[in-house]
């Protein structure tokens, strides 16, 4: 766990306590945007985020400093899967009318964002066997799936990281947050740490996660709430922007990655099984109707519709859950090969090869 650093009532109790001639030449002038401290915090990570780091993928180090109109030309991000271990539950559990009765296992990914000013982190997994077990899930964590060992396999420590995003906060994405200092900014939709708190989910969000999200609130700069409902899609990054997804979760938003095959949709839990919700269309009957899964908190029209969202929005299409798929018109016409984004893709035999199957079987 990181310590908190101290809150701003703290920080204002110790300047009065100990102000001196020299403290009050430092004291921020009326009406300063940026005080001295958060000066300082905002230098040091704009420091750290144009450290070196290595980028397995490429072989390739960042030169360690290019203008910002350089940056936006030569931007070319990647996006890295990050196994974090995985989850077993009943067939129906991960997508509706499926034959229950029968446990299967998936995987819990996160996802790293490099080629940009600093590695993004895109969700963070789950903490331990016990918040799994808790609401019925199977968990396999292995000592190869922790965060240290993901981002590893990448050149990326810990420390490096510049961001981290939440596509939501359930069990299985939120579990290791507090490993990331307060000095990197966390990402989340404030109507997603709402509904994680209002216990409508009960132990779908773990408390551990919770509590380290309420003390990292009070940290300094150390969490970034968006509003994405009201406010339409975000650019947190260059060529990363967070749009709400409409879908799972009250607060899931969807991470669009700008790549030079086009956008990554890192979309969390709008959607678990690609083979069965959008390739087959299970038990569905419309052209091109996705199936949903069996966990949501809003209107079955809202899940549908999030999952043609990110369909219609996307070139890559990354679950939290399964390997992405490629995409072209609202169509999946392959399946991501590897780990990496862009990267090999497993072309269908046809688009709606499996559906005419399906439907006629
Ligand atoms: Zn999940």
């Amino acid at each position: 766990m990181n310590a908190v650093a101290p809150g701003p009532v703290y920080t204002l109790m110790v300047a009065v306590g100990v102000l001196t001639d020299e403290a009050r030449q430092r004291t921020v002038p009326l009406g300063q945007r940026d005080p001295p401290d958060r000066r300082r915090r905002l230098q040091r990570r704009s420091a750290h985020e144009h450290g070196n780091h290595r980028d397995p993928a490429n072989n390739l180090s960042r030169p360690p400093s290019r203008t910002s109109t350089e940056r936006h030309v030569r931007m070319s991000l990647t996006v890295h899967t990050l196994e974090l271990g995985r989850a077993a539950a009943d067939s129906t559990f991960f997508v509706r009318h499926r034959v229950p009765g029968t446990l299967v296992s998936a995987p819990v990914h996160g996802y790293l964002i490099l080629g940009g000013d600093a590695p993004i982190v895109v969700d963070t997994g789950f903490r331990n066997d016990d918040v799994m077990a808790r609401v019925g899930l199977h968990p396999e964590l292995r000592d190869e799936n922790s965060m240290e060992a993901q981002l590893d396999r990448y050149g990326v420590s810990i420390d490096e990281v510049g961001m981290v995003i939440q596509t939501h906060l359930h069990v299985d994405h939120a579990g290791h947050i507090d490993k990331f200092p307060t000095t990197t900014p966390v990402v989340v939709n404030r109507a997603e740490m709402e509904f994680a708190a209002s216990g409508l989910q009960g132990l779908g969000y773990a408390p551990e996660d919770l509590k380290h999200m309420i003390d990292r609130t009070h940290a300094p700069d150390a969490v970034r709430w968006l509003d994405l409902e009201l406010t339409g899609p975000v650019s947190v990054a260059p060529g990363v922007r967070c749009e709400h997804a409409g879908g799972h979760t009250d607060g899931s938003l969807v991470v669009y990655v700008d790549t030079e095959h086009g956008p990554a949709a890192i979309c969390g839990d709008i959607l678990y099984d690609i083979e069965d919700q959008v390739i087959t269309g299970l038990m569905q009957n419309g052209f091109l109707e996705p199936q949903v899964s069996n966990n949501f908190s809003g209107s079955l029209r809202g899940e549908t519709a999030a999952i043609k969202k990110v369909l219609n929005n996307a070139t890559f299409v990354l679950p939290g859950h399964d390997i992405g798929a490629k995409v072209e018109n609202g169509q999946v016409i392959g399946r991501v090969e590897g780990l990496t984004v862009p990267g090999p893709v497993i072309a269908l035999p046809s688009p709606g090869a499996s559906r005419e199957v399906s439907l006629n079987s």
